[in-house]
């Protein structure tokens, strides 16, 4: 079966899915974008990341490509037509396409493109074996929390943690403290089992799955706190773990050459694994 792309209004197949070579997207990286997980084909917490493209357009002042109602209907039609049980649905919205200027155009249309692919869920045995991590000095801009599609210091940072056998990249500011992961949030459990995740703000990304994960994790009880933890915080941590739609909770073992806890995954990230797949799975889905 092939794969369908929406671009632009029409629905495509994917390999002859394309955009303008003057779209901005392409030229200067002028959009936004969301990821959002599908499971046994529903959406899950969608409005949330509805929410958050809302605020990256305004953010950059582009107006919504579409209103809310037909977006959702297009995200759903995108799940049927690629027969999408559990996946993604991706979305990007450019200023357009306008003759190259670095000014904003005046007349031109945000562009809206999505496509949609298979996910398989997590792996619980895999979960527990954790995978490692490296830091990186983080060399982005100053406005992380728009989910923009400029995202080369991530693409670099990402090759280079796959480079190390690395799972993921912990981005580092100038003071020493973890941002986030170049495409996950990141989080630890410190040795009095106090769980941890950096404040939202400039520096990092609102995620989604974050957000999801601090209800759950009050719900079972578990003491949580938001601040920012250096990387030495990390290393003496009794577990580590970066979260995202497309990572849920994965569990980190090691980071540079340093052993998290055990060398295994901790209880806290394997709970709140298990709560998120159950949320995933019903209350968080439509
Ligand atoms: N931070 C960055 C830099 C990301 O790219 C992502 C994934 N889009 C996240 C955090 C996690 O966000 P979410 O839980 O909404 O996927």
């Amino acid at each position: 079966m092939s794969r369908i792309a929406y671009v632009n209004g029409r629905y495509v197949p994917h390999s002859e899915a394309s955009v303008h070579i003057e779209d901005r997207g392409y030229q200067f990286a002028d959009g936004v974008y969301e990821v959002v997980l599908v499971h046994r084909g529903k959406l899950v917490d969608e409005i949330p990341h509805l929410d958050r493209l809302d605020r990256s357009l305004s953010e950059l002042q582009i107006d919504a490509p579409m209103p809310r109602a037909p977006l959702r209907q297009v995200m759903r039609e995108m799940v049927r037509r690629n027969r999408i049980s559990d996946g993604i649905v991706y979305i990007q919205a450019t200023r357009g396409v306008a003759r190259r200027d670095h000014p904003f155009p005046k007349n031109t249309r945000p562009a809206l493109v999505m496509t949609s692919r298979r996910l398989a869920m997590p792996d619980r045995a895999k979960a527990e074996e954790g995978v490692a991590a490296l830091t990186i000095p983080d060399i982005r801009w100053a406005r992380c929390d728009i989910k923009a599609v400029a995202l080369l210091p991530n693409v670099l940072g990402k090759q280079q943690a796959r480079e190390a056998g690395a799972y993921e990249a912990w981005q580092v500011d100038d003071e020493g403290y973890v941002t986030e992961g170049t495409s996950t949030n990141t989080w630890i459990v410190t040795p009095d089992g106090e769980l941890v995740t950096r404040q939202i703000g400039e520096q990092i990304l609102s995620g989604i799955t974050r957000a999801t994960l601090i209800d759950l994790a009050a719900k079972q009880g578990v003491t949580f706190v938001e601040r920012r933890f250096t990387v030495a915080e990390a290393l003496g941590a009794r577990e580590a773990f970066v979260t995202s739609a497309t990572s849920f909770v994965t569990p980190i073992t090691k980071i540079n050459d340093t052993v998290i806890g055990n060398g295994r995954a901790g209880s806290v990230a394997m709970g709140i694994l298990d709560s998120y797949l159950d949320y995933a799975a019903d209350a968080g889905a439509s």
